[in-house]
C-alpha cells in the first residue's frame, strides 16, 4: 500500500471508531452502572437504571447512538514522536468526524463562535477539539475519543481560590457545583476535578480526570483518599439515576493535579453523565490496532 492508501485506511478506522463510541459505552462504565443498579433499593430508581440498560441494548441492536446528544467530539492523543502519520493526524481526525457524522449518524453540534452558524458536520474552529501529548519517541499513538454532550458540559466550572481556602475550599467548590448543576447532567455522574495553580491547567486536568478508567485512583495516597471521601459525600446527596433520587449520585470522583503556585489554588470540574461515551484505541506504526476500552469488539 502507498502512504496515501495508509492515510485513507487510518481515516476509515478513526471514522468507524468515532461512530462506534457514540453507540456503545466502555466496559468500565457499564460495569459501574450495573453495580449501582444492584445496590439500589428504591423501586423507581431500579426502573430508571433498567431503562438505561434497555436503551444501551437497543442502541447496539439498532446500530444507533446511545443518546441523541452525541456531543462535541474531543480527541486526546498520546503519541510517540515517530508515529509515521503524526503530521497528517489532525486532518485525518477532522475527516473522520465528517464521515462519522454522516454514517453513525451523529447530531450536528458544532456552532461557530460569533457567526452562530451550525456547520452541519461537527467540524469547525478547533472542532473536533484535539489535545496532544508527545510521550516518547515510539511509533504508536493512543487516541481517546470523548463525546462532550451539552448536559454533561453544563456543570463545568473553574475557580482560583486564595491558598488559605485550602483543600476545604476545593471540597466546597465541588459540592456547590454538584448541588447547583449536577442534576442537568443525567446522573449518576463521573466527576472530574482538576487542582492546579491556574484555571486553564485545572480545567484541562479536570477533563483528563473523566477519561481515566472508573475505579482507578490518584497516585498520591492523600489524593486517592480525597477522591473516596468526595465520592462518599456526594453519594450522600442521593441524586440517584437521572436525578430522581436514589442511593448514589456518582459513578466516581477522579482528581488530576499539577503543582501549584504558593499564592493560588485553582480547581475545576468536568462532568461525565451516565452515558459516558469515551473510548481508547492504540494504533501502531503498521496500522494494526487494539481497542483498550471495549473488550471483544472488532470494527
Ligand atoms: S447529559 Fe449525557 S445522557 Fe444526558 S442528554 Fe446529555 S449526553 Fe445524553
Amino acid at each position: 500500500m502507498s502512504h496515501e492508501d495508509d492515510i485513507q485506511a487510518l481515516t476509515r478506522l478513526m471514522a468507524d471508531f468515532t461512530a462506534f463510541i457514540g453507540k456503545r459505552l466502555p466496559d468500565d462504565v457499564v460495569a459501574k452502572l450495573q453495580a449501582l443498579r444492584d445496590q439500589e433499593q428504591k423501586d423507581l430508581s431500579k426502573v430508571v437504571y433498567d431503562s438505561m440498560f434497555e436503551n444501551l441494548a437497543q442502541a447496539i441492536a439498532l446500530n444507533r447512538p446511545a443518546c441523541q446528544d452525541t456531543g462535541v467530539i474531543n480527541y486526546f492523543i498520546k503519541a510517540g514522536a515517530n508515529f509515521p502519520y503524526l503530521a497528517r493526524l489532525q486532518n485525518i481526525l477532522v475527516q473522520a468526524v465528517k464521515t462519522a457524522t454522516v454514517e453513525a449518524p451523529l447530531r450536528h453540534n458544532a456552532v461557530e463562535i460569533f457567526e452562530e452558524i451550525n456547520t452541519g458536520d461537527n467540524t469547525g474552529e478547533r472542532a473536533p477539539f484535539i489535545h496532544w501529548d508527545i510521550i516518547n519517541d515510539g511509533d504508536e499513538v493512543e487516541i481517546e475519543v470523548y463525546m462532550a454532550g451539552g448536559g454533561c458540559s453544563l456543570p463545568g466550572r473553574a475557580i482560583t481560590l486564595m491558598p488559605s481556602a485550602g483543600y476545604e475550599g476545593v471540597v466546597d467548590f465541588v459540592f456547590d457545583t454538584i448541588v447547583n448543576w449536577g442534576i442537568n447532567a443525567c446522573p449518576p455522574l463521573l466527576v472530574g476535578v482538576g487542582i492546579a495553580g491556574s484555571v486553564e491547567n485545572a480545567a484541562l486536568l479536570s477533563k483528563k480526570a473523566i477519561l481515566r478508567p472508573i475505579g482507578s485512583s490518584h497516585p498520591n495516597l492523600k489524593g486517592a483518599a480525597l477522591e473516596k471521601r468526595l465520592e462518599q459525600g456526594l453519594n450522600e446527596l442521593g441524586l440517584g439515576p437521572q436525578g430522581l433520587s436514589g442511593s448514589a449520585t456518582v459513578l466516581g470522583v477522579h482528581i488530576e493535579s499539577a503543582a501549584r503556585h504558593p499564592s493560588t489554588i485553582s480547581a475545576a470540574i468536568n462532568i461525565g453523565c451516565w452515558a459516558h461515551r469515551r473510548g481508547t484505541i492504540r494504533i501502531k506504526g503498521d496500522l494494526s490496532h487494539e481497542i483498550i476500552s471495549h473488550r471483544e469488539v472488532a470494527l
